[in-house]
């Protein structure tokens, strides 16, 4: 049986990108017989509100999409995630890291060798860390890339399927050694994600190009923490009309601002080429 899911963060109103988004998974859920869920990210407890929430709820039905009850909440799946962390600390493939953001930035200042995400770091040696931890000093737990690759013997036999490109090889090295439980929050987008795409049966995983380097990152999550792995689709991204992509942080225009103003949802759907 064919899954997908749409998996918007509560951190805002959503707009024609996120419309775009949830429509092409409805209706490929649609097309194939299948089951579309509703999944929010709202991990993020400073950011998340409940006003966004209730907004998504109705500018989705709004716009037409149906979709399962239960919707799965990750703030209320906590311990789930933290299960999946505590395996792999059991095998020795993620350090705590007590890096700042401005140590983070001063580092990669120096030597500009990526970008911010794709961090290479190891565990502090044991004394260190344990002062560290002795002074309550807050600390994220990376994955370990290189104790990953010694584990599985290289990355290069981890393949998924994107639909349209073929049989991909995983390449985690794009991610770096993400963050896989935050300081603030024992967990994060990548771990949260991952253990619940497999959760809840999602064979089909389609989101926007923006995340395609989350795939390799999330196939080698799947092989560490023995889960299966979709087939994955990257949709393009809508543009404004500076050609850039709509953003929140941008103040694209939100659906509900579209809907005040009189456009319609079959409007909206015929623009997103919809119908
Ligand atoms: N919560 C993510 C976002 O809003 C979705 C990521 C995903 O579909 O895996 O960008």
């Amino acid at each position: 049986m064919f899954v997908t899911r749409f998996a918007p963060s509560p951190t805002g109103y959503l707009h024609k990108g996120h419309a775009y988004s949830g429509l092409t998974a409805y209706a490929a859920a649609r097309a194939a017989g299948g089951r579309f869920l509703l999944r929010l990210e709202d991990i993020d407890a400073t950011r998340c509100r409940p006003e966004y929430e209730a907004a998504i709820y109705e500018d989705l039905a709004w716009l037409g999409l149906e979709w399962e009850q239960p919707v799965r909440r990750q703030s209320e799946h906590l311990a789930e995630y933290d299960a999946a962390l505590e395996r792999l600390i059991a095998k020795d493939l993620v350090y705590r890291c007590f890096r700042t953001r401005s140590e983070l930035q001063n580092e990669f200042a120096a030597a500009p060798h990526g970008p911010m995400d794709a961090f290479r770091g190891a565990p502090l040696p044991p004394e260190e860390e344990a002062q560290r931890l002795a002074a309550g000093q807050s600390y994220a737990w990376r994955l370990s890339l290189a104790k990953a690759e010694t584990l599985l013997g290289g990355f290069s036999h981890l393949t998924y399927f994107v639909e349209g490109e073929g049989w991909t090889a995983a390449r985690p090295e794009v991610g770096g050694d993400v963050v896989l439980a935050r300081k603030d929050v024992r967990t994060s987008y990548h771990l949260a994600s991952v253990v619940d795409d497999a959760l809840q049966g999602v064979t089909h995983v389609i989101r926007g190009v923006d995340l395609i380097d989350a795939a390799h990152v999330h196939r080698l999550l799947q092989a560490l923490l023995d889960l299966p792995t979709p087939v994955y689709r990257h949709h393009s991204l809508v543009l404004g009309p500076d050609g850039k992509r709509l953003a929140k942080r941008d103040k694209a225009e939100t659906l509900r601002s579209l809907r005040e103003r009189g456009v319609t949802p079959a409007e909206i759907r015929r623009e997103l080429g919809f119908d």
